[in-house]
């Protein structure tokens, strides 16, 4: 007789092979067919909302697994949420003006946007955007994201314009904007001022100069020197800013020496002076005194070296004593930190540099002259002065043009601001910081300090592509019309027609009828020609996309995105928040680390280690990317590669085999009608209840905590270590050889059963195919939700919490694994084959241990999954494995004395015999 034929051997419909890029596009379809998304919504309607808002990508390119990685992220999150009862949308939205597409339309068209008709590259650049939402829509959904696909928030909408502009006049109209000179980063080549994310830091070779200047005022004060001439000495790596110095900058702290030469005295830094005085190859020299502070020399007055022209001497504690002389040339018009403290001395930003890097007349000698080619004169200029102690070659990193690749200077213009201390914005902002939950906690300080150290918002920019900055001038006083009426009726014009609007129409058709400026009562006006910062746009998206909206809410509960947003979109974010509404725009901030490559490298285009996430979803999989992304401490950098990938696979593999065990033993289990009451269960099954009921709690508050990672492992653990290795291995015995109704294979299948259930809902944000697929499989069996995705977050039933039970189990498995190496030794030395060929017998010392295990004697033998197990109480703790006793059975393979007493059955041990009866197969 074929014994195997009376065996309840698992059976399922569950590929082993997940085979996920073929069988996920399967999914998708049906979802699809299914309208899950809809469904979600209509099940979560009137619920409490939870709101995570997305922070627009930017619309240019294919995603790659650091978007992919940000994406999947606040997807977890929702499905979570969603699953957890709450009303929890997504609205997925895209950055869509902005230079770097401006930059691909002008490569891959090659044309210039200063020369061609602006319309016309408005609508390519349009064009591209679009072209990528698509891309990249396709691609989000891909790694199985849900969300409102078909009617994203894009920033180039007419109705997102008009919360811009109109973001804008409420700014204006509350004293926030002001047009001031500034210096900013500006490329002579482009003529177009640069954001600080738009120059590229590359090496470059300029000429440094040693300079004195002249103090006109006596050191007297400082220290007793004679009426010889004294100097401070000054060190630069731009000499063409020297013609716009107005000042030198000590550090109030820094000490400061005073040497003699000859017949000079030069101050500088204490520290500065041998390093200095080598290089300038003066050996000569004389300490007079040292220890000076800088605040001493404050105010004092000196003649600038080649200019008629006089400066003072300010305090910075921007000044360093890392490299120059502790004394620096300072040019307000031409650096950000000179501009600052600058500012506090009353300083004027003088640059006298146009558009195009030229001087202009304010510096009669070198009008016309190129900033960059008149480095050269300059410093023959300073040798016929006598004021050249050296010039020497200096290889720097020195921010270059993100288009054209040339060096860019710091230039004054005009520009329009965001003005960060009106109404005490950073004070509020910086109180309302605290308000909000920063997860990790570093961000809260970061941001902080962020805030607490900017500048003014610049918010002009030269460009082409974005929405244009909607001012209109007086032609006659050039005074902005900052009213109402003006606003108004720009509003009405952009709602209808778009920003586009402001380039077709005429100036007149944007102001009410008979205009005339309230200032000269001129006629005639004219418009702004820059274009608002790009991040304006996306610093309004609370406004645009929540506010008034009734399917979401403001503010957000939750933004999630990279922690360089910092400085970027939470920064600006909070900004209009709390200058338009007084309150932080979100609850929560979450951020992320960046993808590096395995070496901890960061991925980029030039460096050819960027993986794009539609390869990784061919490749892999997007429930593997998705694992990826689940199991990384998201804190830090995370690592991609291949090893990594390989891995997860692996893990992957494991928690999909031990999914599809489970299901394939439950082929013949209805829980409706076979589910056994819970106090009929074995005490293992009941222990494995309790296990399953702490997966869930700490579960849930790793996944409340936003702490994926640890749940990741929480799942491979029960998984690996508590189903496969233990509960699963066990149970086999009951599964395969007893009747299939029989008590202890239906118990046995009602703890699977909840397990699975669960488990098929705990992962179902992270692994959202998979989970899928076994939710499918359950529904063959019962009245479940259509899909895992319409299921609730699991719940811990009160009666499985079994602390005494886990107490006792705790020790049994402790028992198990010292036979369980034991066993293992002995096979690996042959002794055994199977363990079933074992016999175990052990001597228990402890007195409560003893009694422990008397009392689950009969099933130690199935627990350790040998043939037998002797318990004795010894004088000491003791595991012995002997041979087991008897044959083995045909059917069960245990090993039992009683083979061969039946004898139409010679082969089977009673037990098999037994149930061989029961089933009606005793022939
Ligand atoms: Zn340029
Ligand atoms: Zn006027
Ligand atoms: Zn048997």
């Amino acid at each position: 007789m074929d014994y195997s034929k009376t065996l309840n051997l698992p059976s399922t419909s569950f590929p082993m092979k997940a085979n996920l890029p073929i069988k996920e596009p399967e999914i998708l379809l049906s979802w699809e067919k299914q309208k899950i998304y809809k469904l979600i919504r209509e099940r979560c309607k009137g619920k409490k909302k939870f709101i995570l808002h997305d922070g627009p990508p930017y619309a240019n390119g294919n995603i790659h697994v650091g978007t992919a990685l940000n994406k999947v992220l606040k997807d977890i999150i929702i499905k979570y949420k969603t699953m957890r009862g709450y009303d929890s949308p997504y609205l997925p939205g895209w950055d869509c003006h902005g230079m770097p597409i401006e930059h691909e339309v002008i490569k891959k068209f090659k044309i210039d946007p200063s020369k061609t008709n602006l319309l016309e590259f408005r609508k390519k650049c349009k064009d591209y955007a679009l072209h990528f939402i698509n891309v990249q829509r396709e691609e989000f959904k891909r790694l199985g994201v849900f969300g409102e696909w078909e009617t994203p928030y894009l920033t180039m909408d007419f109705k997102y314009e008009t919360t811009i502009i109109n973001t804008f006049f409420n700014l204006a109209k509350n004293g926030f904007i002001y047009k001031g000179d500034r210096p900013v980063l500006w490329c002579i080549n482009c003529k177009t001022a640069l954001a600080d994310a738009e120059v590229e830091y590359d090496d470059e070779t300029s000429p440094a100069v040693y300079v004195k200047f002249e103090i006109i005022d006596s050191l007297k004060e400082v220290v007793e020197i004679n009426n010889k001439k004294s100097y401070f000495l000054i060190w630069t790596t731009t000499p063409w800013t020297l013609p716009a110095n107005l000042a030198i900058a000590l550090n109030p702290e820094i000490n400061y020496s005073v040497i003699n030469v000859k017949d000079e005295y030069f101050v500088m830094a204490d520290s500065l002076v041998n390093t200095v005085m080598q290089k300038v190859n003066i050996n000569d020299f004389k300490i007079v005194k040292s220890g000076i502070k800088g605040k001493k020399f404050e105010g004092l007055r000196y003649k600038h070296p080649f200019i008629d022209r006089t400066g003072i001497v300010i305090l910075g504690e921007h000044v360093t004593e890392v490299d120059g002389t502790g004394a620096v040339h300072t040019a307000p018009g031409h650096g950000e930190e000179d501009f600052i403290v600058g500012k506090k001395y009353n300083l004027p930003p003088f640059s006298p540099v146009d558009d195009s890097g030229a001087f202009t007349s304010e510096i009669p000698n070198l009008t016309g002259k190129k900033v960059f080619d008149v480095d050269s004169e300059i410093i023959e200029l300073l040798r016929n002065k006598g004021v050249l102690l050296l010039d020497e070659k200096y290889s720097h990193s020195y921010p270059h043009c993100w288009r054209c690749k040339k060096p860019v200077i710091f230039r004054t213009t005009k520009q329009w601001f965001l003005k960060v201390d009106n109404k005490d914005l950073r004070k509020r902002m910086i109180d309302i910081i605290s308000k909000v939950k920063w997860v990790p906690e570093v961000g809260e300080n970061r941001i902080k300090g962020m805030i607490e150290n900017r500048p003014d918002w610049c918010l002009s920019r030269q460009r082409y592509w974005g929405v244009p900055i909607p001012i209109i001038y007086c032609a006659k006083c050039e005074k902005p019309l900052i009213e109402d009426e003006v606003f108004n009726k720009i509003n009405e014009v952009v709602l209808k027609e778009g920003t586009d609007s402001w380039f077709i129409r005429d100036v007149k058709e944007f102001l009410p009828k008979g205009k005339k400026c309230s200032y000269c009562n001129g006629e005639e006006f004219k418009k702004e020609k820059d274009m608002l910062d790009v991040w304006f746009d996306s610093s309004v998206s609370h406004l645009a996309v929540l506010d008034g909206n009734r399917d979401l809410s403001w503010p957000a509960d939750l933004y999630l995105e990279g922690s360089d947003q910092h400085r970027g979109w939470f920064q600006v974010s909070l900004i209009t928040g709390v200058a338009i509404k007084d309150c932080a725009p979100f609850k929560i901030v979450l951020t992320h680390g960046f993808t590096v490559d395995g070496d901890g490298k960061k991925m980029s285009k030039s460096l050819g280690n960027l993986v794009e996430g539609r390869k990784a979803c061919e490749k892999y999989g997007a429930d593997i990317v998705r694992l990826w992304v689940a199991s990384s401490d998201y804190k830090d950098d995370i690592r991609f590669s291949e090893e990594i990938l390989a891995r997860l696979m692996d893990a992957y593999r494991k928690i999909r085999n031990t999914l599809r065990y489970l299901l394939s033993n439950l082929y013949d289990f209805n829980p409706l009608i076979d589910k056994i009451s819970y106090e009929k269960l074995a005490d293992i099954d009941k222990y494995m209840l309790h296990r399953l009921s702490e997966v869930i709690n700490e579960s849930t508050e790793l996944f409340e905590n936003y702490e994926f990672f640890k749940f990741y492992q929480v799942i491979y653990n029960f998984c690996v270590v508590d189903l496969s290795a233990f509960y699963l291995d066990i149970l086999k015995d009951r599964m395969y050889i007893y009747p299939a109704n029989s008590l202890t294979r239906r118990a046995g299948q009602t703890v699977m059963y909840e397990i699975i259930a669960n488990l098929a809902r705990l992962i179902a944000p992270i692994l959202v195919f998979t989970s899928e697929e076994v939710w499918q499989e359950l529904r063959k069996k019962c009245n479940i939700e259509e899909s895992v995705h319409l299921a609730e977050w699991p719940l811990v039933k009160e009666e499985y919490i079994n602390n005494e039970i886990k107490e006792k189990f705790t020790k049994i498995i402790d028992l198990r694994d010292r036979v369980l190496k034991l066993l293992e030794d002995l096979r690996n030395n042959k002794v055994i084959g199977h363990p079933y060929e074992a016999k175990v017998i052990l001597n228990i010392k402890d007195e409560n241990d003893f009694a422990l295990f008397k009392q689950y004697e009969k099933d130690l033998q199935g627990i350790f999954i040998v043939s037998q197990v002797i318990l004795n109480k010894g004088d000491k703790f003791e595991i012995k494995v002997e041979r087991a006793d008897g044959a083995k059975c045909e059917r069960c393979w245990n090993y039992s004395k009683e083979v061969g007493l039946d004898k139409k059955h010679s082969s089977l041990c009673l037990r098999c015999v037994n149930i061989l009866k029961e089933i009606g197969k005793y022939e």
